[in-house]
């Protein structure tokens, strides 16, 4: 469904990034990691990825920094001459109580998933155009479409991230670039598996079927977005959380 094609994963060390590249490997793409400079993960997701019988290479920064997005764009050209698939992904948290949330905190989480989000659209879409072809996968949150106490920066910029999914999509349509977002629910991970158990318990009542969601269930539908059995599909949000919201 994907051989040949060149797939970026942005924060793909690990987690639901990591789901993503292997599930994009597994169809026949050639996969690059980026990560945070320190992940500990990345070069081990690679060779996993390699000895799949695809190519991987690793390119590590900081999404936040636009040089060194525009180093992974500018490698990923030098490598493999094309770049098909662009997978946004690369995410953090830093949760509490409006009243108590410090700037920092707010500009962290902003500048990581959403700023660091538009420095990548902006930067693959050249070539992009260039190709007159690409698919862009935004990775959202269902609490970007229902809000969550407790979590006012990350669900500004998840709301903001489908925002600027709708845009890109409008933007780049004519170009033959299409780009969706995936709005996971709650996904066992590092980043879930540190909420109290009291939040877990909560979340999981209110799943109508009845379990949490595992990494692959996102990778199952980035790949749809990512192939062209969504040919026809752009500026769409599909939710992935187990009926939670409908
Ligand atoms: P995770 O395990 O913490 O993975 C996030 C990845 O992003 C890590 O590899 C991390 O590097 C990397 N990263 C962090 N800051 C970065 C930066 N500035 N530049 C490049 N990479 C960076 O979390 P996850 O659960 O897989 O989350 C992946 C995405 O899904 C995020 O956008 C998250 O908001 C979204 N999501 C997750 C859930 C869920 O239930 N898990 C629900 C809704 C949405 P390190 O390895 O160094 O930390």
């Amino acid at each position: 469904m994907l051989k040949g094609k060149t797939a970026i994963i942005t924060g793909s060390g690990r987690g639901i990034g990591k789901a993503i590249a292997l599930k994009l490997a597994s169809y026949g793409a050639n996969i690059v990691i980026n990560d945070i400079p320190s992940s500990d993960y990345a070069d081990e997701t690679c060779e996993e990825i390699k000895a799949m019988g695809v190519e991987s290479i690793v390119v590590k920064g900081d999404v936040r920094s636009k040089d060194d997005v525009d180093r992974l764009i500018s490698e990923t050209l030098d490598k493999f001459g094309k770049i098909d698939i662009f997978v946004n992904n690369a995410g953090i948290t830093r949760d509490g109580l409006m009243i108590r949330m410090s700037e920092d905190d707010w500009d962290l989480v902003m500048d990581i998933n959403l700023k660091g989000a538009f420095n990548c659209i902006k930067a693959v879409a050249r070539p992009m155009m260039k190709q007159r072809s690409g698919a862009i996968v935004n990775i959202a949150s269902i609490v970007g479409v229902m809000g969550n106490p407790g979590q006012a920066n990350y669900v500004a910029s998840k709301a903001g991230l489908i925002g600027l999914t709708k845009t890109t999509a409008k933007e780049f349509a004519t170009r033959g670039i299409r780009c969706n977002a995936v709005a996971p629910g709650f996904i066992s991970s590092a980043m879930t598996d540190v909420l109290p158990d009291e939040v877990k318990q909560k979340y999981f009542d209110a799943i109508p079927l009845g379990k949490f969601g595992e990494t692959e269930n996102i990778a199952d539908v980035v790949a749809f977005l990512a192939s062209d059995m969504s040919q026809y599909v752009t500026g769409q949000v599909i939710n992935v959380d187990g009926g939670l919201v409908m």
